[in-house]
């Protein structure tokens, strides 16, 4: 077992013995570097107070539920005397604190879990104060933020601990059904019947490096599989590849980072004053490019790709990541964002702009966990009333086993099911390759754009030529016949608007684009966010009912 609270070593009180690294720091060191050990970046498990501390504003928590009288269900022998060794010890009621409080200005409920109370197990008491905290979070109509650690269920309570687990994840339920925000932070450890219910039930899940999660306990599968685990596993690393949480964020920007979530998701973020890009007068003789020219162009590794407009055009982006079934799909970006004040979720196809980062993006090809990613945040934007604007840039879906084991049919198919459904406006932006089924996927809009040189097609050029004429090398000539520019595809009604190129897209032109998007975004939303919610549904039903 890792020694992991703060504890001094007999010989010198104010130094501290890092578990990890066996080094002594000085204790107001560590306590200066936000319970980090200031070698190795160990994180200590930090107390109620101080995780008060470290995300509250000064003097703003008002703690709720204080004073639930302890109960014994199944009067368990000696566990009235170990509650009260423990509330001595620890100064806590109950290994939860649960209350309100501001966080940069904004309203919020939040619970802290303490490991040093009973590992931070939960019972009756420690149930009933978070459900009742949400109930009253639900009625007063505030988002809860909950710092997650426990060793799981509380063995003296037996079943009605067990039941903790139920009760709980129902109470988030309602929460969410009133269109709340939830956001667990997961922290060194969380395990069994914690992660099992309500640490895995938020809109956004983050969590703190290296932290301990799972639901088994790794001394119990290494027990039953008997084999020794890798390093690393069920830390928050392996959860965020796993998809199982949104971010893992460091103890110094935590505050900020849950602040920027508190003030897209109330929508209180201020306009942005940014200037303008500033044209330089000089006008360039643009020659239009060929149908082919553009197939070219658009696989040129230098044209800008989901990520670089993501970050011109809008402030204050926060990625997320992971399904919540498998992976993260990293050719898959996404998460939110203002736009001159106004909240929004954005998604993309990164492709990446050098060969490294190609790699990692798997050339723009996205896997099923990458539809899944992308569907959950529209579903999330969706809760939350914001518009969804998608980047679209993809050869097409990843043709692999694994892709095909994991349904990659299944998960494009489940898109263009519930996108067609959504109750907010989805813009969806063809700015390089749209690769048929793979480009779709993410391009259910009520409106569709695309630039200037992007192409959009059922099958590559080559693909095309190689079926109906037997000769992949006639790819030009293809290309030139299958209407896949933006001029073919607006002339067909496929796509509602042209994006101007400039030239060309690439990083001289990218700030004038992204100004040429940032006007004509806000347009969009103004013209889209009045109409309901079924309104929105029902024109984008009819926009794909006339093909
Ligand atoms: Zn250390």
């Amino acid at each position: 077992m890792r020694l992991l609270n703060l504890f001094r070593s007999k010989e010198a009180p104010d130094y501290i013995v890092c578990p990890t690294c066996g080094r002594r720091a000085e204790r107001h060191d560590i306590v200066a570097n936000n319970y980090i050990c200031t070698f190795c970046g160990h994180y200590y498990r930090v107390r109620t107070n101080n995780r008060i501390k470290m995300v509250a504003d000064a003097g703003s928590f008002t703690p709720w539920f204080k004073d639930l009288a302890a109960v014994n269900p199944l009067d368990f022998p000696g566990y009235d005397d170990k509650l009260a060794a423990t509330r001595e010890k620890t100064g806590l009621d109950e290994g939860v604190t649960v209350g309100e409080c501001r966080i940069g200005g904004e309203r919020a409920v939040i619970g802290v879990c303490d490991s040093r109370f009973l590992m931070g197990s939960m019972g009756h008491v420690y149930g009933e104060k978070i459900t009742l905290a949400v109930e009253k979070a639900t009625e007063l109509g505030l988002p809860v933020i909950m710092f997650t650690c426990s060793g799981g269920a509380r063995m003296q309570e037996g079943i009605i601990s067990l039941m903790q687990m139920e009760k709980t994840s129902a109470a988030f339920k309602r929460h969410s059904d009133a269109g709340l925000l939830y956001i667990p932070v997961l922290t060194d450890p969380t395990t069994g019947g914690v992660t099992a219910s309500f640490a895995m039930l938020g809109d956004i899940i983050l969590a703190e490096p290296g932290a301990l999660v799972g639901f088994a306990g790794p001394r119990v599968i290494e027990q039953t599989i008997g084999q020794k685990l890798p390093d690393g596993f069920q830390r928050s690393e392996f959860i965020l590849e796993h998809g199982f949480c949104d971010a893992i964020v460091e103890r110094k920007d935590l505050k900020d980072t849950l602040t920027r979530i508190l003030k897209i998701t109330n929508g209180t973020l201020p306009a942005n004053l940014k200037p303008r890009y500033e044209k330089n007068g000089e006008k360039k003789d643009i020659v239009p490019l060929s149908a082919w020219d553009k197939v070219k162009a658009v696989r040129s590794i230098k044209r800008p790709s989901a990520l670089a407009y993501i970050n011109t055009v809008f402030d204050d982006f926060i990625e997320f990541h992971g399904d919540r079934y498998f992976a993260d799909d990293k050719c898959v970006v996404g998460g939110i964002a203002t736009l001159n004040g106004k909240s929004v979720t954005v998604i993309g196809i990164e492709k990446g702009q050098d060969m490294a980062e190609c790699k990692r993006r798997n050339f723009g090809m996205p896997s099923p966990e990458g539809y899944r990613k992308a569907l959950r945040l529209m579903k999330q934007a969706e809760k939350f009333n914001r518009p969804v604007i998608t980047f679209v840039n993809t050869p097409g879906a990843f043709p692999g086993m694994e892709a095909e084991e994991n349904g990659q049919g299944e998960a494009i198919a489940r898109n263009l099911y519930e996108m067609s459904a959504l109750k907010v406006p989805v813009l969806a932006l063809m700015i390089g390759e749209g690769g048929s089924g793979g480009a779709l996927g993410l391009a259910v809009g009520n409106e569709v754009w695309m630039m200037e040189n992007a192409t959009y097609s059922v099958l590559s050029p080559e693909g095309f030529a190689s079926i109906l004429w037997k000769d992949g090398k006639r790819a030009a000539e293809a290309a030139g016949v299958m209407c896949i520019t933006a001029e073919d595809l607006k002339r067909l009604g496929i796509i509602e608007r042209i994006i101007p190129e400039y030239g060309e897209a690439s990083e001289e032109t990218i700030a004038e684009i992204a100004d040429y998007l940032k006007d004509n975004i806000q347009e969009f939303i103004k013209k889209y966010e009045v109409m309901s919610g079924d309104a929105l549904a029902e024109q984008r039903y009819q926009r794909f009912r006339k093909y």
